[in-house]
C-alpha cells in the first residue's frame, strides 16, 4: 500500500525533474531510498506531456501526466521504450 508520505515524495521527485535543478539533485526512490532512478519524458496528445520515473532497484514505476511542456523537457530525455508505453496508453484511452 502506498502511504501519503510516499505519494508526496513521488510528487516532489517529479517536480524536481520537471521544474527543478535535477542535475544537481540527488534523485532518490520514494519507496526504497535507492539512488538508481531512471526517468523519461514522453509526448502525449498536444499540449500534454508525460513523465515516467522508474527505480531500477525496487522496480517501482510511476507515470505523471503533465498539462504543458515541462521547463526541463529535452528531446534526448525521451526514451523510446517509455514513449511506446505512453503511446499504448493514449491508444487505450481513445478507444
Ligand atoms: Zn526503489
Amino acid at each position: 500500500m502506498t502511504n501519503q508520505d510516499e505519494i508526496n515524495r513521488w510528487t516532489k521527485l517529479a517536480e524536481t525533474i520537471t521544474d527543478g535543478n535535477w542535475l544537481d539533485s540527488d534523485l532518490i526512490c520514494p519507496k526504497c531510498q535507492s539512488p538508481m532512478i531512471v526517468f523519461s519524458y514522453t509526448r502525449n496528445v498536444p499540449p500534454r506531456y508525460g513523465l515516467f520515473i522508474r527505480c531500477m532497484s525496487c522496480k517501482a514505476l510511476r507515470h505523471f501526466s503533465l498539462g504543458n511542456k515541462p521547463p526541463n523537457f529535452r528531446d534526448d530525455l525521451v526514451l523510446p521504450e517509455y514513449q511506446k508505453l505512453e503511446n499504448e496508453a493514449i491508444r487505450f484511452a481513445s478507444e
